[in-house]
Parts: C-alpha cells; sequence; structure tokens
C-alpha cells in the first residue's frame, strides 16, 4: 500500500477537496482530505489525475503498420505509458484477410507489458472514398463482413461509418447487435443525412472537421447535425493545423467539455506521412492537452476532463478515467503547466 499525499485532485470531472489518495496492490482504495502530509509521498499541490485514455491512435514511437518483432509490440505499447497514455484504442485500417494485422492486433491486446489496450478502433472499412484523408483505398471495403472482421478481431469497440454507403442501416444495425460504436466519419454526408443516421445508433464522430464535406451557402454545416443530440461524443484533434485555434473554440463552446474527446489520431508510417505532412508523426495525446491550454486557454478541469472521463464514459468503462475508490491506479502528477512528473500505472509507479 501507499498513499499520495498534498495534492490537487482531478477525479476526472473537477478538482475535489480530499486532498490524498491511497493504493492498495493495483487499485484506488481510499480518497480523503489529511492535513497529515507525514504518512505518504507528499507532491505539495502538484496535479494529481487519471491517466490519458487515447481512443485514436494509429502509433506511438513506432506504427502499427511496422510492427515486425515482439520487441516493437513491447516499445509501441511502453512509449505510450511513458507519455502518460495509461490506456489505448488500436486503431487501424481493415484490409480483407491481413494475417499480419490480426496477429500484431492480438499481439497488443494480449501483451500485459506497457499501456492498456482496451480494444479495437477500425477507422472503416464502411467509409467514402471521396472523403478517405489519409486512409490508404484499399483498405475501403463497403462489402466488408462485420461477422468475420469481429471473428478476427477481438474487443473490436469502434467503427468508422460513412452514412452514405450503400446498406449503412443494415451495416449500423449490425454495429448495434455486435455491441460496436458506429462512429460518423470519412462521410461526405450533408447536414440532413448526417441528421438521419443518427436515428441509427451513432455515438461518436470521428476527427469533427477533418474528413467531412465542405460548408456550402445555402445549407446548414454537417456539424451542425451533431449538436441536436447531447448523447454523441466529438473527436478532436488538437494539434492546432487540423483544426484552427478559432474553430477549435467554436467547439468548446458549442459542444461543452462534456462532450470533446481529445485524440492523437497519431500516424508514424512512411508512406502515409509523406502522402500528407499535415498529418500528426509526432504528437501524443499529452501535446494536445498542452495545445488547448496554449491555444484555447481552456480551465485545465476542462482540457482533463476531454482526455479521461470522456473517452472512459464512450466506452462505458468502470475502473479507469476516473480517480475514484474502487479504481485501477492509473495516475499522473503533473505540474500547474501540466508537465507530467510522474507515472502511476495499475497501482506502480513507473517515472
Ligand atoms: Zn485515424
Amino acid at each position: 500500500m501507499f498513499i499520495i499525499t498534498n495534492a490537487r485532485i482531478f477525479n476526472g470531472i473537477k478538482f475535489i477537496k480530499a486532498n490524498t489518495v491511497e493504493i492498495h496492490k493495483n487499485i484506488i482504495r481510499k480518497v480523503y482530505y489529511s492535513k497529515n502530509f507525514e504518512n505518504g509521498l507528499n507532491i505539495n499541490r502538484s496535479i494529481l489525475c487519471p491517466g490519458f485514455i487515447d481512443i485514436h491512435t494509429h502509433s506511438s514511437d513506432i506504427d502499427i503498420l511496422d510492427i515486425k518483432s515482439r520487441e516493437d509490440v513491447i516499445k509501441f505499447k511502453n512509449s505510450f505509458l511513458k507519455k502518460g497514455v495509461t490506456s489505448f484504442l488500436l486503431t487501424m485500417f481493415y484490409k480483407k484477410n491481413n494475417r499480419k494485422l490480426i496477429y500484431i492486433a492480438d499481439q497488443i491486446q494480449n501483451s500485459k507489458i506497457g499501456s492498456r489496450c482496451l480494444g479495437i478502433y477500425f477507422e472503416g472499412p464502411f467509409i467514402n472514398k471521396v472523403k478517405k484523408g489519409v486512409i490508404p483505398v484499399e483498405y475501403i471495403d463497403i462489402n466488408a463482413d462485420i461477422k468475420k472482421i469481429k471473428k478476427e478481431y477481438k474487443n473490436l469497440k469502434i467503427m468508422t461509418i460513412a452514412p452514405e454507403i450503400k446498406n449503412s442501416k443494415k451495416i449500423l444495425k449490425l454495429l448495434k447487435k455486435n455491441k460496436i460504436i458506429p462512429s460518423f466519419g470519412h462521410s461526405n454526408a450533408d447536414y440532413n443525412l448526417a441528421l438521419h443516421s443518427l436515428k441509427y445508433g451513432i455515438k461518436n464522430v470521428t476527427h469533427l472537421f477533418n474528413a467531412m464535406s465542405k460548408w456550402s451557402e445555402n445549407k446548414p454545416p454537417t456539424y451542425f447535425a451533431f449538436l441536436k443530440n447531447k448523447n454523441i461524443f466529438v473527436e478532436v484533434i488538437a494539434d492546432g493545423v487540423h483544426i484552427p485555434p478559432t474553430i477549435l473554440k467554436l467547439i468548446y463552446k458549442k459542444f461543452s467539455k462534456n462532450r470533446i474527446i481529445l485524440i492523437s489520431d497519431k500516424v508514424n508510417h512512411e508512406k502515409i506521412i509523406n502522402k500528407n505532412k499535415k498529418v500528426n508523426s509526432r504528437l501524443y495525446l499529452h501535446d494536445m492537452i498542452c495545445n488547448m491550454k496554449k491555444i484555447c486557454h481552456l480551465a485545465i478541469k476542462d482540457i482533463l476532463q476531454m482526455a479521461t472521463y470522456n473517452p472512459a464514459k464512450l466506452l462505458k468503462l468502470k475502473k479507469v478515467g476516473m480517480i475514484k475508490k474502487g479504481f485501477i491506479a492509473d495516475i499522473l502528477i503533473l505540474n500547474k503547466n501540466l508537465h507530467i512528473e510522474k507515472i502511476i500505472f495499475n497501482g506502480k509507479i513507473i517515472l
């Protein structure tokens, strides 16, 4: 058991009065207020918050498409952890009968070393070629078989779908039946079609404003549709390049801290980076968090919620994403500039 005390505790939603966390094995056993700092690790009013959760990332220091060995798998998962990402969804593009990717996805999910892989996020294959962004065309397949995909890749959590493709309603129903969260994205749908698609269970929007239809003079912009349903989360790449700072501020104003999920959408594969200079190759979720502070000057509590509690809520996680009794002890200690001072993962100090 160990105790961290004299902390400013951000519990995932807000800063709380309690200043002390007691960790037993890998679980947070108690969160309370104490005047006595002698029994624990005194962190002198630094911020104590849940570990970051990146639900949309294709790479860490190494890209998923470049993994060749067990060492690469370990490097992939460890480099997330060193950047404060204690949990992540392995984000991939789907290609039929890609044995190598199936094998790697399995290795990443089974390996106990490094950051916790919560499951898989497929960006596609049911998307619109016109809005493919950097996704290579061979990873688009509107006739793919969901049951087969689910069989090949365990823990499939999210799938991006463009509602204008053939049979989209049928696919959306199948996703729901298989407990896969459908995410609107890589789509040319206008406002009306986007709004209509929400009736079929869309719960998330893949990188809002990126790989979506452009605004036209006489139609409401597509993103207005997502404002209509308060239960939908929107992913945001906050590098300041994918979305200009003024639009980032607008998103915050319109969707509020409760509906934004910060993502890195980190891609490191050389061929993909070369195709599109805008793609993130170096930035981690932590960089997006710092950007939101630097560019948009938002309150720290609002930014941290977008990288901890909100992604956990989308995925209905009951043990990560909060500093709360009974939760797994994935904890970051940050200074007031959000620099990471200490990382506790699964109850162990790793940095
Ligand atoms: Zn992506």
